[in-house]
């Protein structure tokens, strides 16, 4: 057995594999000049365009750029109408943001279980934890695999909650042949360097509701209504603010950026659904793989590739496999701590061990390097070494 890198051998690789990386080439380098030698260099044309494209893409009638995707859960947040006594139900197993938008409006987080196989919200448990103040629902596509099945479309609409589908993970994912993107009153994106496509920082909401799509709008741009593009075509100074915004811009240099970037989706999701399809049929034969879960009608779009260990056929933790990875240079990584347990919402009351599905999910969770410009050869450097770590470490049969 070939000695493991953290032991002295040698690593599979010889320079780190990130987890997950942008891709920019020539074009578009020169979409952002093009943007930067433009009279508005903010909100410009670019924004609207932008905006078009994406919202035609996932199959909504209306899309809001914004600064980021924890911009546009909270825009998202605000539109929903979330304040002080309003509950919100967010999943645990996610990043902080998805359940941070409740707080910024002085909403109540009620932290629900997970599904064991997708790791996506469990309606069961959202179910049992409705009470008379529940207002919305944050459903988060984990990995990219949707999240918003009939069923809680159908729970939010009879009890009238608002529903946003934090999709960060799953642009150009598919449910029953349908695009992310208009399940949910509101579904929220994010274009950090790490997701789908990237503006650098930027996000997205889209919405087929055409009076939430003007609270968005108002919302990115201090609550005023109209911007400082509008007003200098129509050449007046008039503007009114109706409610308390923020400055949530993006800019016409970034969505020339995420206009160049969107025209590669198709090809990247397509790369990423091909590398997934490569690790599930390489980990077969490894017992103390399980592989992620993909439900009857579900494409993910593959963020992440997120691997559960057996640990009661490894001699070791999630910790030392996560160690000894990184020794061979294969960038995995952890998502997610679930919230709850993150110092701020300690303080604020909750208690570890009320969520025994994603606890238990997040000592088990690695995340192996996916990205859509990822070489086949790196692939298999992501197998050799999951191969040679695992065997190393699995406990001889009896
Ligand atoms: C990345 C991410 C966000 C936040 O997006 P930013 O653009 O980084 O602000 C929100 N929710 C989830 C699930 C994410 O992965």
């Amino acid at each position: 057995m070939p000695r493991l890198a953290i032991e002295g051998g040698s690593p599979v690789r010889a320079s780190m594999l990130p987890y997950g990386r942008q891709a920019i080439d020539a074009a578009d380098e020169q979409a952002v000049l093009g943007a930067l030698g433009a009279d508005f260099i903010t909100t410009g044309p670019l924004v609207n365009r932008f905006e078009t494209v994406f919202a035609e893409r996932v199959g909504a009638k209306f899309a809001v750029a914004v600064s980021n995707g924890t911009a546009a859960l909270h825009a998202a947040a605000f539109a929903a109408g979330i304040g002080p006594g309003d509950e919100v139900i967010v999943p645990t197993m996610t990043f902080a943001a998805s359940a941070n938008c409740v707080r910024y409006q002085g909403g109540t987080v009620v932290f629900v279980d997970v599904r064991d196989d997708t790791l996506n919200i469990d309606v069961d448990a959202v179910r049992n934890a409705l009470t008379s103040k529940t207002r919305a629902i944050v459903a988060v596509d984990f990995a990219g695999h949707p999240s918003v099945t009939e069923e809680l479309r159908s729970l939010a609409r009879s009890r009238g909650l608002r529903l946003i589908e934090d999709a960060a993970h799953s642009l150009g994912a598919t449910l029953d042949a349908k695009v992310v993107g208009s399940f949910a009153d509101m579904t929220t994106f994010s274009f950090h360097p790490v997701k789908h496509i990237t503006t650098g920082e930027g996000g997205m909401v889209t919405t087929n509701d055409s009076e939430l799509a003007s609270r968005l709008r108002r919302f990115r741009n201090h609550g005023i209504t109209s911007t400082h593009f509008d007003r200098e075509k129509v050449g007046s100074w008039h503007y009114e603010q109706i409610d308390l915004g923020y400055n949530y811009r993006l800019t016409d240099i970034q969505c020339a950026l995420g206009l160049s970037q969107l025209a590669k989706l198709d090809r990247w999701v397509e790369r990423r659904r091909a590398i997934a399809a490569k690790y599930d049929k390489a980990f077969v034969p490894l017992k103390a793989v399980r592989t992620p879960a993909v439900l009857e009608g579900a494409d993910p779009s593959w963020h992440l590739y997120v691997i559960r260990l057996r640990l009661s056929l490894l001699n070791t933790d999630r910790g030392n496999i996560f160690r000894a990875l990184r020794a061979e240079n294969i960038g995995v990584n952890v998502h997610y701590i679930p919230v709850p347990w993150h110092p701020y919402y300690q303080k604020l009351g909750y208690t570890k061990g009320q969520w025994p599905v994603s606890e238990q999910a997040y000592e088990e969770m690695l995340s192996l390097p996916m990205f859509a410009t990822m070489t086949d050869g790196d692939v298999d450097d992501v197998i050799a070494a999951v191969e040679k770590v695992l065997r190393a470490h699995q406990t001889p049969l009896p």
